[in-house]
């Protein structure tokens, strides 16, 4: 029997925004962003394993936004070490890892492994200006220094999926809730479930689809739009910071998510042409600031604060039809619309549980672990995943002991040797018929 544990090694990273509401989505103006590179990333520093690619890391990240849509960096180098004060912009895109204080400041209370601090027009929501400030000296919950690398060195963090993740951030772009997608608050330390951790090295498709809403591409794209509205009492409620995303049929690749706003509206763009199944859940707690945000603007609504509800397909099959929107409304009626009592919120593999990804590879069989709230009660037929590609075998179902924490169990699947790259979703049902998603739960990246 494996040894399990729950790995709290994967640090947040942060998008460093003024504080007000963002109900409008901020983006840069120009197709071109003149990026510096801080001198500080040339010279050893104490937080990167010696001897690191940090200037091929760098270009790599910027090259994996460029290439999926229409904006070109033009990278040069700079003598300036510290980001812009947060009141006053210097027009400088500045990527540094020096020690300055101005940069110490941002992981003072929080830690992470790099912020972004954005700079933008409130009027127009146009950025004027973005920062990223690696961590200089990142360390772990213990206290124990951490350095980046770009080797896959165990116990390090992959300073590549960092910079990938921040320079989203710079684009504009705000954390995804896909699990495997690079846009992710969290990033797991190389060794996580014992295998290096370089899957948000390569962006996921929701993180193409999100790029791609703000900046368009050259492939023929269609829009999902709608609204989720809570029928309580005969009246109908939007439902705010509920999660949409939609997987493609037949493969059940997640392929764009995005979050309603305080009305319940949603619009996902850039979405390639073809046919999905949307679903929506309600995100537990404030799991990332848009949430926190859009929650703390409620708390100044004297509507009250969006009700939990159940995870739920809204729509079996939308068809995406290029140049064209697809209406997508719909509302959440009892018993979808009580508290969640199936909340499966950690995954893992070879022992180990995390909120990172669970990286497979085509044609080979893997040992998941879930965690959370009621997972005990799903029955092994209650496991599928989102894909055809994937199977699970019902009869590998395992409750695994492990006292004093909410429920894991494990069970077996099999990855087809044809499985396309993508990222998939785990479906859980209890026995009494309750549904939730590990969203993007396992990915199956090309390069990785
Ligand atoms: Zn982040």
């Amino acid at each position: 029997m494996a040894l399990l544990a729950f790995v709290v090694s994967s640090l947040p990273s942060s998008f460093d925004l003024p504080a007000a509401p963002q109900e409008r989505q901020i983006k840069w103006p120009t197709k071109t962003i003149q990026i510096a590179l801080s001198t500080s990333l040339l010279s050893p520093s104490p937080g990167i394993k010696a001897d690191s690619d940090v200037v091929g890391a760098v270009q790599r990240a910027l090259n994996s936004w460029s290439t999926i849509t229409n904006i070109a960096f033009v990278v040069s180098s700079s003598k300036t070490q510290s980001i812009s004060p947060s009141h006053s912009g210097d027009g400088i895109n500045l990527i540094t890892v020096a020690p300055a204080s101005e940069n110490l400041a941002l992981f003072g209370e929080a830690k992470s492994t790099a912020r972004t601090r954005v700079f933008y027009d409130t009027e127009t929501g146009e950025i004027t200006e973005a920062d990223i400030a690696i961590n200089p000296y990142p360390y772990s919950d213990d206290g124990t220094p951490i350095q980046f690398s770009t080797d896959g060195t165990f116990g390090t963090y992959d300073l590549e999926s960092t910079l990938a993740h921040e320079i989203g951030h710079l684009l504009g772009l705000n954390h995804s809730h896909v699990i495997a997608a690079t846009m992710q608050a969290s990033q797991g330390l190389n060794g996580t479930y014992g295998l290096p951790a370089l899957t948000g090295r390569t962006l996921g498709d929701a993180d193409i689809a999100a790029a791609r809403n703000l900046y368009g591409s050259r492939e023929k794209a269609g829009t999902i739009e709608g609204r989720i509205l809570d029928s309580i009492d005969g009246n109908l409620l939007p439902a705010n910071a509920a999660h949409v995303w939609i997987e493609d049929l037949p493969a059940g690749r997640v392929i764009a998510s995005t979050l309603t706003t305080a009305n319940g509206r949603f619009i996902i763009n850039g979405v390639p042409p073809g046919s999905y199944r949307a679903l929506a859940e309600y995100l537990d707690g404030p799991a990332d600031e848009a949430v926190a945000l859009t929650a703390a603007a409620m708390d100044h609504d004297s509507r009250a604060r969006q009700r939990a509800f159940r995870s739920v397909e809204i729509r079996s099959r939308v068809r995406v039809i290029p140049d064209k929107v697809t209406a997508l409304n719909y509302v959440l009626v009892p018993p979808q619309n009580s508290p969640p009592t199936l909340n499966p919120r950690f995954i893992g593999t070879n022992g180990e549980l995390s909120t990172v990804p669970v990286p497979a590879r085509a044609g080979t069989k893997l040992t998941i672990y879930v965690s959370g709230e009621g997972v005990d009660q799903v029955p092994g037929t209650g496991l599928v995943m989102s894909s055809p590609f994937i199977t699970v075998d019902p009869a590998s179902l395992t409750l695994q002991q492990f006292p004093g924490s909410t429920p894991v169990i494990s069970f077996d699947v099999t990855v087809a040797p044809n499985a396309p790259p993508g990222d998939y979703s785990i479906r859980l049902q209890s026995n009494s018929g309750e549904t939730a998603y590990l969203v993007g739960g396992i990915t199956l990246r090309s390069k990785s």
